[in-house]
């Protein structure tokens, strides 16, 4: 049968109600089980004032602290229908408290042993209590005092463990309980001192027993159960988007606790660490909740730094001295000083000059650590080796933990970046030699700041999509319409690449439609089906999805930790005002909507400026070629040195398609009609004949190249105008045949010049203007065929002869293909 050790804290105990809701919980447990109760809420802090009431005179204050707390229990028994025996002992507990605190008060003396004794009189209260609770529910329960046998040292208040005692000792005491199918509930908190006396842990040492015994036992796990959900990433009462760390190793439970995350006593990982036990700390209020689970594993996840935490009350001490540099192990000296009398240090860290060596240490002992480090350094002092031993500012410690730090590089400048970018003073900093934890100590009045500050720069407000994938590459796709689905299954056709070439795995979050979107952290599991319903037509919300645009769909997915987020716009509509916000929150962007990028000036380059500020990406080859690579020219060029001069071309594969017709004798209507009737055009042809989307395409080229600035605009002679646009095609057409006899004429007075009529954009420095121009047959552009698209760059290096890029530049699949290009780039960027 497995062995279980489930810790109760105070929190959890708070009344009989809640007895019986942990007795039920326990009794629900499938295991041999020891229980470890902690005293009820409250009731250790009670005691200890009881017990400096009493030492300072304040004999019958102390003694209604005892009545109050005999109340509470009696009051809670009471409710636990008086079973036989427990009011006894509750009697008996409550007496010799009394007892302890009239002597106390009498000898105005409270030793740390009589104190000891005193504040183990909770646990001994509670225990007897819980063990009823568990009996009224059937359990077969005993309450077993620690101090009985659980070895400690003579150290009271801070008592330590004696391995080779307790262990044995531990399993003789409880052993025959759960072998007799008995739960034990033993008093947390309390150890047995070698003569004999009550010692304690330290406060909140009841986890810590829980660990010592589950050791003892080679228990299978131990639960700690409180009054949280588990570990969260920050306390979260200083932070409230602290977020529950669903794994930690040990060393990085050990570091969180000793910094100050009062969710575990700071000693409790050494027992379970040691033996490989795992342990849950979980909600007593929420039993359904998974909890934060800490074992040896190494999940480094997505986020270097698991969570950040803080020790306030601290004092620096700093050691000065030119004479110390080069001087080996001065560090170890100060530490081993300190040690020796038993003063902890909470850091400590050393100028990279050697000239000083700050340490900190918990407030109450800086006067002692200040005498201790002034005998130490008594020589060097002497000399002026060492110049002086100041003890500085009141301040707190914040430390970041993660085991993934070691393995994560600028972690550290990332942290220090955000404090000062909030004007947060920074005293001195160590990182320990292991990268698990980077600790800062700040002004104490600073510490919540700096702590949600760090918080809020490490991302870890984010929901934790529950399938941590760590090679994961989040696409949020706007528009899945013809283009957009083409994208997704090129994806889905390459995803074996895509994982061999740069290890990381795409996966579908969001869709967004005009309607609203779907959206699952985790990856929508119904795409294809979905995809196929908006491909017959249905939208997006009447597939269950929720109705809200694109701000909307942004404000859901940013409160969940996405993996490498990309969004993706396959849309026509003016998305620019959510990229920006995309890219400000880290998100990659691929565009093949030209909307944002040929807009306002500004958007254009608020947006290129932002993608560089928060160094994300920002790719749109579909928006100019679809898949030729026409941008990715253009930055070759500008990377390796060279200045574009100009950039001309055919952009559009209907006029491409028009002109040639035209050429081969069509009348203009004719063209038009034959690419409306093979489906060459866009839904309206006026879209495509009035020459705005070339427009576009050029002012995008023109943009990127530098060639264009913002008072700079595009002359556009489309070959219909664009207040044609909604007309019946019939209609059109009508219309377009008073225009056939003027085409005629100027493709005739080219042809007569060795000419011929293309649909030309043409970009160079100030000025773009596109429309139809006669250019000689004999040319890159005038030898183009059919629908292709052509784009000629001349530059300082390609004066005499143009780079051309040429090929079909229409069409979903290469256009879906320009898409999936930039898709790449971001992985190979972010892999
Ligand atoms: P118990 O009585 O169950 O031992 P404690 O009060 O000792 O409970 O510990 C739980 C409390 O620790 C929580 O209520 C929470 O306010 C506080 N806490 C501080 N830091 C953290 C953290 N990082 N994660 C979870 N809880 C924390
Ligand atoms: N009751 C003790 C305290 O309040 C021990 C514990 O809760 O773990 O410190
Ligand atoms: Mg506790």
């Amino acid at each position: 049968m497995p062995v279980e050790v489930h810790k109760f804290g105070g929190t959890s105990l708070a009344d009989a109600e809640r007895m019986v809701h942990v007795a039920r919980l326990v009794g629900s447990v499938d295991a041999s089980t020891v229980v470890v109760a902690s005293a009820m809420g409250g009731a250790t802090d009670h005691l200890v004032e009881a017990a400096n009431l009493a030492v300072a005179g304040g004999r019958d204050t102390a003694l209604e602290r005892v009545s109050a707390l005999h109340a509470r229990h009696r009051i809670a028994l009471l409710k636990l229908k008086n079973p036989p025996g427990v009011a006894d002992e509750v009697e008996r507990v409550v007496a010799e408290l009394a007892e302890l605190i009239g002597a106390v008060s009498r000898l105005a003396e409270l030793t740390p042993r009589v104190r000891d004794r005193i504040l183990s009189c909770g646990e001994k209260l509670s225990t007897r209590l819980l063990a009823a609770a568990m009996q009224r529910e059937g359990i077969d329960a005993i309450a077993v005092d620690a101090d009985t046998f659980l070895a400690t040292d003579g150290r009271h208040g801070q008592a330590n463990p004696l391995r080779v005692v307790y262990e044995r000792t531990t399993r003789a005491a409880l052993l025959p309980h759960l072998e007799a199918g008995r739960v034990p509930v033993v008093t947390g908190f309390c150890g047995q001192a070698p003569d004999g006396a009550t010692t304690t842990l330290g406060r909140g040492g009841s986890d810590y027993t829980a660990t010592l015994i589950a050791g003892a036992l080679d228990a299978d796990e131990v639960s700690i159960w409180t009054d949280v959900d588990g570990v969260y990433s920050a306390d979260p009462r200083v932070v409230p988007q602290a977020r529950i760390v669903p794994h930690l190793n040990y060393r990085e439970a050990s570091e969180l606790s000793y910094y100050g995350a009062k969710v575990l006593h700071q000693r409790t990982m050494i027992p379970v660490s040691r033996a490989g036990i795992p342990l849950r700390t979980r909600n007593s209020f929420r039993p359904e909740q998974p909890g934060t689970v800490v074992d040896g594993r190494f999940t480094p996840g997505s986020h270097p730094v698991k969570a950040i935490s803080a020790i306030r009350d601290q004092q620096l001490l700093s050691v000065e001295g030119k004479g110390m540099a080069g001087v080996p192990g001065v560090a170890a000296r100060a530490f081993g000083a300190l040690a020796d009398r038993g003063l902890s240090v909470t850091m400590i860290s050393q100028s990279s000059s050697e000239s000083s060596i700050s340490l900190a240490v918990p407030s109450v002992d800086a006067l002692a650590a200040e005498s201790a480090l002034k005998s130490a350094f008594r020589d060097e002092l002497g000399r002026g080796d060492v110049e002086e031993i100041v003890v500085g500012e009141e301040v707190g410690l914040v430390a970041a933990v993660g085991l993934g730090m070691a393995h994560t590089p600028g972690v550290a400048a990332r942290l220090f970046g955000a404090l000062g970018a909030e004007r947060l003073n920074v005293l001195a900093i160590a990182q320990g030699s292991s990268e698990l934890n980077v600790s800062i100590a700040v002004d104490d009045a600073d510490v919540d700041r700096a702590v949600r500050v760090l918080h809020d720069a490490l991302g870890l407000d984010l929901i934790d999509t529950g399938s941590e994938s760590p090679d994961g590459l989040d696409l949020v796709l706007l528009g899945p319409g013809s283009v957009g689905r083409a994208v997704l299954a090129q994806l889905e056709d390459r995803r074996e690449q895509i994982l061999e070439r740069f290890g990381l795995r795409p996966r579908v979050v969001a869709l967004a439609d005009r309607s609203g979107f779907v959206f699952d952290p985790a990856g929508l599991d119904r795409l294809d089906e979905i995809l196929a319903a908006k491909a017959g037509g249905s939208s997006l919300v009447e597939q269950g999805g929720t109705a809200g645009d694109g701000d909307a769909l942004l404000d859901a997915a940013l409160t969940y930790r996405l993996m490498r987020p990309v969004l993706i716009d396959c849309t026509d509509a003016p998305s620019g005002a959510l990229m920006l916000r995309a890219l400000s929150a880290g998100w990659d962007v691929v565009t093949a909507n030209k909307v944002p990028l040929a807009g306002p000036f500004e958007l254009h380059t608020d947006l290129v400026d932002m993608a560089r500020t928060s160094g994300r990406l920002l790719r749109a080859e579909a928006t100019v070629g679809a898949g030729l690579p026409v941008i990715e020219t253009l930055e070759m060029l500008q990377h390796t040195g060279d200045r574009l001069t100009t950039a001309e071309g055919c952009l559009s594969g209907t006029l491409g398609f028009v002109m040639a017709r035209l050429q081969q004798g069509d009348k203009l209507s004719e063209a038009v009609e034959v690419a409306i009737s093979r489906g060459y055009t866009e839904p309206d042809p006026v879209t495509d004949l009035c020459g705005a989307d070339v427009g576009r395409k050029a002012v995008i080229l023109g943009r990127l190249s530098g060639l264009l600035g913002p008072e700079d605009e595009v002359e556009v002679e489309g070959l219909v105008p664009d207040d044609w646009a909604g007309l019946p095609v019939a209609e059109l057409l009508d219309r377009l045949r008073t225009k056939d006899a003027d085409f005629e004429s100027r493709r005739a007075a080219a042809e007569a010049e060795g000419k011929v009529l293309r649909y030309l954009a043409r970009v160079s420095a100030g000025t773009a203007v596109v429309g139809p121009a006669a250019v000689p047959l004999d040319s890159p552009i005038g030898r183009l065929a059919g629908s292709d698209n052509l784009v000629l760059f001349r530059s300082e290096r390609y004066a005499e002869r143009p780079l051309v890029v040429i090929g079909p530049g229409a069409g979903v699949d290469v256009t879906a293909m320009g898409v999936l290009g930039d898709v790449l780039r971001i992985a190979a960027e972010r892999r």
